[in-house]
């Protein structure tokens, strides 16, 4: 039987092969490979499809962190406000400008941060919060930019999951993942809603003068050529990534349309069989304030172990984001973490597992996944 992989980015290039290599073989041709024309009309669409007013390319998802953080003065002596449940990069970025991250426990439901543990976990110091919005579903964002507000802080939105993703759907007043808080972040890297041919990322604000020291931040730090006025970093997109990314977002709705569809066949599919009221699997749980655009589907499962053996015998894709928690992070043992400090994000680490929601999956495909999944439990 042919494996399901658990992700099958050849299938999303098949049709767009001959829009992109002609699209990308136009860049080779011009020979300007850096920031440049296509890189400022991806911006633009950016600014167009979020509704953000500045959109600013950059090197990749981790970069945008941390620029977003420059670009609001937090450095030497502040905090950052954050996640113990999350990519490497929510919680590196504070380092990279000389600050600490400060860690706050989930919402199991959800696996965001827990808008009602935010308060307490908040210091003297803390001068930027850093919601993720994990696996693609926007984390309670008004609770969060009330309390940012009242300490005189920052929100920034680690939105690298999350592009395409709305908050607040059901009010009529939807905004996109990445344009509540002062600056949302995104990635392109290949394996994002919005994968790139590399490495790629982006940030959007509503401020012109942010916007302004986010464009020479990226170019270590001047406005002019050789004239610096920060020390800045050499953080910029390249033309081919942004051509291709040009192409693709016309069809991210699309795509992230596909996989909340294939999400739900999988609830769907889980619970006929039995699984979902036998414990063995607990679904992912959508927010009644935001879409979910399952950048991971992610559920928790019983005896994990034993059924990633299971899975992989059976040529089933899968993977755990995350097996460890930020605070217990060999390299932020200086932070003090220590095991059962923050209870949910331990348990989703051991809990976790992600399943195949690609939107090009076929119901054949995810038909196998679930049968493998159904009997290993039978
Ligand atoms: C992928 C990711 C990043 C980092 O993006 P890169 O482009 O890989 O640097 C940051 N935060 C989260 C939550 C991510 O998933």
């Amino acid at each position: 039987m042919k494996p399901v992989p658990l992700l099958d980015l050849k299938a999303q290039f098949a049709p767009l092969r001959e829009q992109i290599t002609a699209e990308v073989l136009a860049v080779i041709e011009s020979q300007q490979f850096v920031l440049g024309a296509q890189v400022e009309e991806f911006e633009n669409l950016l600014v167009d499809y979020t509704g953000a007013a500045h959109a600013i390319g950059c090197a990749s998802g981790t970069d945008a962190l941390i620029l977003a953080l420059a670009a609001c003065g937090i450095g030497e002596g502040d905090e950052v406000l954050t996640t113990p449940f999350s990519f490497f990069s929510t919680a590196s970025c504070a380092y990279k400008v000389g600050a600490r991250s400060v860690i706050c426990d989930i919402d199991p439901i959800t696996f965001n941060i827990d808008p009602d543990r935010v308060e307490d976990a908040w210091t003297p110091r803390v001068r930027a919060l850093l919601p993720v919005h994990l696996f693609g579903q926007c984390a309670d964002l008004d609770p969060l930019l009330e309390i940012t507000r009242r300490h005189d802080a920052v929100l920034i939105e680690d939105a690298a999951q999350a592009l395409g993703a709305r908050y607040r759907c059901d009010s009529g007043h939807e905004r996109h993942a990445g344009t509540s808080g002062t600056i949302g972040c995104y990635s392109f890297f290949p394996t994002k809603n919005l994968g790139g041919f590399g490495d790629g990322g982006a940030l959007v604000c509503n401020d012109a003068g942010i916007a302004d020291r986010l464009r020479q931040l990226r170019v270590h730090g001047g406005q002019q050529m050789y004239h610096h006025r920060w020390v800045g970093w050499n953080s910029r997109l390249d033309a081919i990534q942004a051509t291709v990314l040009k192409v693709k977002l016309p069809r991210l709705d699309g795509w992230s349309a596909g996989r909340a569809r294939n999400a739900d066949r999988y609830d769907l599919w889980f619970a006929e069989c039995g699984l979902v009221e036998r414990g063995c699997v607990r679904l992912p749980q959508r927010a009644a304030h935001a879409s979910h655009i399952f950048n991971q589907y992610t559920a928790r499962v019983e005896n994990r172990d034993g059924l990633r053996e299971h899975l992989k015998a059976a040529g089933i894709g899968h993977s755990v984001y995350y097996p460890v928690p930020l605070h217990l992070q060999e390299c932020f043992s200086e932070l003090g973490g220590r095991a059962g400090q923050f209870p949910h994000a331990e348990q989703a680490c051991r809990e976790v597992l992600a399943l195949p929601v690609y939107p090009e999956l076929t119901e054949e495909q995810q038909r196998r996944v679930v049968d493998a999944v159904n009997g290993f439990y039978r």
